[in-house]
């Protein structure tokens, strides 16, 4: 008996159903793959995390930790947050293991990641992020590797059109001047600016710069710029790894206006972006975070990262037809009555044994029905087991794609034919 309305998930909370998750997959084991290339091993934390760490790590003044949290109290009265992002995990977790201790660390997870934001096309509050995590190499090198990971990736997963968007917030010292400076700026214009930027004007005015309001996007027009106050060595620091960047062929454009929207970022700073996804243009994000590791209460380390948004990342799968990541059975096995049913089975599974993915018809409606499942299904080829079918009678194998024609063989010549028209053929044995 029915009680009550039907429950729903949780607004901004997806199910990812069964038709969505060949792309899933596909991207994922594109991910998994780009890291293996570079060598970084994956670590898995776990999604409920202490409050202060987030406060700690990603600044009481950003827009994740005032308003976007999952927080709650336990049980215990200790205050626990759904993690918002992946880094600080991360960087406790190397911490509190002694992970980053007179050594180097390549890492990068994958899971879900909780944002009390406006759900819409591309921002949820349930979403899903891949990242990489370089701990402890200092120079322009390792940003160079973070980027040509993000590269090839896109690279993996036949995606063009995605631009990098490149600066640095330059050195603790030229980042306090460059604050009080543009604070000196925006004052005159305090009324114009929106309220979280008013709000921000006394603490942490660098945070305007990623203001998304158009109005105060428009005064910052004339504010003064990072650049102006890099130092030095900074400024040598960026031209290197533009140099770098380049010698890669990888094509770049600097945008003195990046700050992003974690207070723990400490120099070099970027964006993926696509104007394929309208509003929700950032794919993947990161930069340097020298201090956090110490913020945490571990020993300084230098550390490179990014996070990259799997939704927005499926989501250009998707829109890029040209390659598909559909994985359609090869074939799709057809017994015509119950009597074959065991002879069915043992076919099925010696063709997976031979890595063909087979999808069971089973004999449950007739031969025409089963046909135009086997059609749906998208599978290369149909093979039936005919009525009163024993070992040295004849199968029937039907191409459903491409050419070929309908043709009867034994079972022994069976994986022959499939090969011949199947477009994912399977492995062969590489020893
Ligand atoms: P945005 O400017 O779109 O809010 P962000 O600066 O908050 O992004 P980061 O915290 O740097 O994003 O996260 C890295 C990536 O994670 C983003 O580039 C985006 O692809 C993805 N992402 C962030 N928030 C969401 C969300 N609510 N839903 C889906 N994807 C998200
Ligand atoms: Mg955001």
């Amino acid at each position: 008996m029915a009680s009550g309305n039907a429950i729903q998930s949780i607004r901004g909370m997806n199910d990812l159903l069964p038709d969505q998750m060949s792309t899933w997959q596909g991207v994922e084991a594109a991910l998994r793959n780009v890291a293996r290339l570079y060598d970084y091993s994956e670590i898995r934390t776990p999604i409920l995390e202490r409050t202060e760490l987030f406060k700690r790590a990603i600044g009481e003044q950003t827009d994740i930790v005032e308003k976007e949290m999952y927080t709650f109290t336990d049980n215990n009265g200790d205050s626990l947050t759904l993690r918002p992002e992946g880094t600080a995990s991360t960087v406790r977790a190397g911490n509190q293991h002694g992970l980053l201790h007179n050594q180097t660390q390549r890492l990068w997870y994958s899971g879900p990641m909780f944002r009390h934001e406006r759900p819409q096309k591309g921002r949820y509050r349930q979403f899903h992020q891949f990242g990489i995590e370089a701990l402890g190499w200092r120079g322009p090198e390792v940003e160079a590797e973070v980027i040509m990971v993000g590269e090839r990736l896109w690279r993996m997963l036949g995606l063009t059109g995605l631009s990098l968007q490149i600066n640095t917030l330059g050195s603790a010292e030229g980042r306090s001047m460059f604050r009080a400076s543009l604070k000196d700026y925006l004052t005159p214009f305090e009324k114009s600016l929106d309220e979280d930027s008013q709000r921000r004007l006394e603490k942490n005015p660098l945070r305007i710069l990623d203001s998304k309001n158009a109005e105060t996007q428009k005064i910052l027009e004339n504010a003064p710029t990072l650049q102006d106050f890099l130092e030095r060595k900074e400024r040598e620091h960026f031209e290197m790894l533009q140099m770098l960047l380049s010698s890669a062929g990888v094509q770049f454009e600097v945008n003195s206006r990046l700050v992003r929207g974690l207070d723990y970022y400490t120099g070099f700073v970027f964006e993926w972006v696509t104007d394929q996804l309208g509003a929700q243009s950032a794919v993947c994000a990161g930069g340097r975070y020298d201090g956090l590791a110490e913020q945490l209460g571990g020993r300084s380390v230098p550390a490179t990262g990014f996070a990259c948004g799997l939704e927005r990342l499926v989501e250009l799968v998707s829109l890029n037809k040209a390659n598909s990541l559909q994985a359609h059975p090869d074939v799709y096995l057809i017994t015509q009555s119950a009597d074959v049913e065991g002879a069915g089975v043992r076919i099925a599974e010696y063709l997976r044994n031979k890595d063909f993915k087979v999808v069971s018809g089973f004999s449950s409606s007739n031969l025409k029905k089963q046909l135009r499942r086997a059609d749906v299904s998208g599978a290369a080829v149909a093979v039936i087991v005919p009525d009163g079918y024993a070992l040295e009678s004849q199968l029937m194998a039907k191409p459903l794609r491409g050419q070929g024609e309908q043709r009867e063989m034994p079972e022994s010549d069976l994986e022959k034919f499939l090969r011949g028209c199947t477009d994912q053929l399977p492995l062969e044995d590489s020893e």
